[in-house]
C-alpha cells in the first residue's frame, strides 16, 4: 500500500497527409525517456526539453507488413502497438490481477493518436484491445478454483452530459451523475453493465458502442469525436482462502478515450460547434485544475490544496483514477509538426504536471458476505 505516481508516456506520430501537403517540419525529438521541442520561430534557441516515464518514438522507422501491421525496422528507435502495450497494458493487466483499480487515460490535440494509441485501426491494435484479450488468455490460463467475473460499461460525455453507448434510449439531458454517500464516488445512475465471458464479446461491445457515439465533424478532423469515451471493465476473482473461506479481489479498470485538446478557435468551429468545443475544455481545463491541484499536494508544498473534482462531469467520474485508489497511466500524443507546434507544447505541459501526481492504490480484497 504505497504511494504510486502517475506514469507518463507520450507519443509521437507519424505525419498525416495534412501536414506532408504543407511541407511541415519536425519540431520533435526523443532520445530515451527525453522528449525535446523545437519552436519554429526561434530555431536557433536550444530546444525545451521533458523527461517522463517513457517517450515513444513512432514518427518513422517502420515497416508496413502485408497484413497492415506496423513494424519497427531493425536498429530503430520506432515504438510498435506491440511495444506500448507491453510497457503500459501488460502492467494494468497485471495490477488489475493483483486487486488494484487501473486506469489509463489518452491526451491530446484531435489527431494526434489517441484513439491510435488506445483503440488502434485495423490490425494496428491498440492498448485497450490488446489488454482485453490478454486478460481472458490469463483468466482461462488461471487457477482452476478460482471464480472470474468481468463487466463492461462504455459511455461518452458531451457537452457535460453523459450517454451510456451501450444502450439505444438515453434519457434527454443525459444520464444522471450522483455521489455514493457511504464511498464518496461518484457513479453514473442506470448506467448499463452487462457480463462478459470473452473477448470476443468485449469486441462486439465495444463495436456496439463506439457505433453510437455522437461524432461531429470539425475541420481538424472530419472523423474524430468530440467526446470523452469511458469504457470501464469490472474484474472480480472469487477464491478461497487457507482459512476455507471464500474472499472476492476486485478491480475497477478505466480506459478513458478524452476529446481533443485544442482550443476551439484552433479548429475554426462555429455556432454549435463552438459551444461543444467550451465544454469540452470546461472537462479538459476542469482536468487540468485537478491535476495541478493534486501535482501541489504531493510535492507537499501547500498541505490545504482543495481539489476540484466537482467542476465537471469528467472530473467527478475520474476521481478515484486521479487522486484516489488506483494505478494510473497517461499517454499523451503528440503531432510531430511545426504547425501544431503551441497544441503540442501545451501536452507535453499538461503531461508533465501529470508526472507529480502520487495516488495510494490499495489492494481491494473483501471476505464475500
Ligand atoms: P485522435 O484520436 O487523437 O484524434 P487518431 O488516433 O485517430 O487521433 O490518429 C490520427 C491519425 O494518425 C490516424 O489516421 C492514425 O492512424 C494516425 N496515427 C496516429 N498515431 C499513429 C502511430 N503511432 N503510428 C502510425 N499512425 C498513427
Ligand atoms: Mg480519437
Amino acid at each position: 500500500d504505497k504511494d504510486t505516481g502517475v506514469k507518463v508516456a507520450v507519443r509521437c506520430r507519424p505525419f498525416n497527409q495534412r501536414e506532408k501537403d504543407r511541407g511541415a517540419k519536425l519540431i520533435i525529438d526523443m532520445n530515451g525517456a527525453m522528449t525535446t521541442i523545437q519552436n519554429p520561430e526561434t530555431p536557433n534557441e536550444e530546444p525545451k526539453k521533458f523527461t517522463f516515464d517513457f517517450s515513444y518514438w513512432s514518427h518513422d522507422g517502420y515497416t508496413e507488413k502485408d497484413d497492415g501491421y506496423l513494424e519497427a525496422n531493425p536498429g530503430s528507435k520506432y515504438s510498435s502497438q506491440r511495444r506500448v502495450f507491453d510497457d503500459l497494458g501488460q502492467g494494468v493487466l497485471d495490477n488489475a490481477f493483483k486487486g488494484f483499480n487501473c486506469s489509463l487515460f489518452a491526451y491530446g490535440q484531435t489527431g494526434s493518436g489517441k484513439s491510435y494509441s488506445m483503440v488502434g485501426y485495423g490490425n494496428n491494435k491498440g492498448i485497450v484491445p490488446i489488454t482485453c484479450d490478454e486478460l481472458f488468455k490469463a483468466i482461462e490460463a488461471g487457477d482452476k478454483a478460482t471464480k472470474y467475473e468481468v463487466t463492461f460499461s462504455m459511455l461518452e460525455i458531451y457537452n457535460e452530459q453523459v450517454r451510456d453507448l451501450l444502450s439505444k434510449d438515453n434519457p434527454k439531458g443525459g444520464l444522471q451523475v450522483r455521489q455514493n454517500p457511504k464511498l464518496g464516488l461518484f457513479y453514473v445512475v442506470g448506467l448499463k453493465k452487462v457480463a462478459v465471458g470473452s473477448y470476443a464479446e468485449i469486441d462486439k461491445r465495444t463495436q456496439e458502442g463506439t457505433a453510437n457515439r455522437t461524432v461531429a465533424s470539425t475541420n481538424m478532423n472530419a472523423t474524430s469525436s468530440r467526446a470523452h469515451t469511458v469504457v470501464t471493465i469490472t474484474f472480480d476473482q472469487i477464491s478461497k482462502n487457507e482459512a476455507g473461506e471464500e474472499t472476492k479481489k476486485s478491480s475497477v479498470i478505466n480506459l478513458v478515450d478524452l476529446a481533443g485538446s485544442e482550443r476551439a478557435d484552433s479548429t475554426g468551429a462555429t455556432g454549435d460547434r463552438l459551444k461543444e468545443g467550451a465544454n469540452i475544455n470546461k472537462s479538459l481545463s476542469a482536468l487540468g485544475n485537478v491535476i495541478s491541484a493534486l501535482a501541489d499536494l504531493s510535492s507537499g508544498g501547500k498541505k490545504k490544496v482543495m481539489v476540484p473534482y466537482r467542476d465537471s462531469v469528467l472530473t467527478k467520474l475520474l476521481q478515484n483514477a486521479l487522486g484516489g485508489n488506483s494505478k494510473t497511466v497517461m499517454i499523451a500524443a503528440l503531432s510531430p509538426a511545426d504547425i501544431n507546434y503551441d497544441e503540442t507544447l501545451s501536452t507535453l505541459r499538461y503531461a508533465d504536471r501529470a508526472k507529480k501526481i502520487k495516488n495510494k492504490a490499495v489492494v481491494n480484497e473483501n471476505p464475500l458476505d
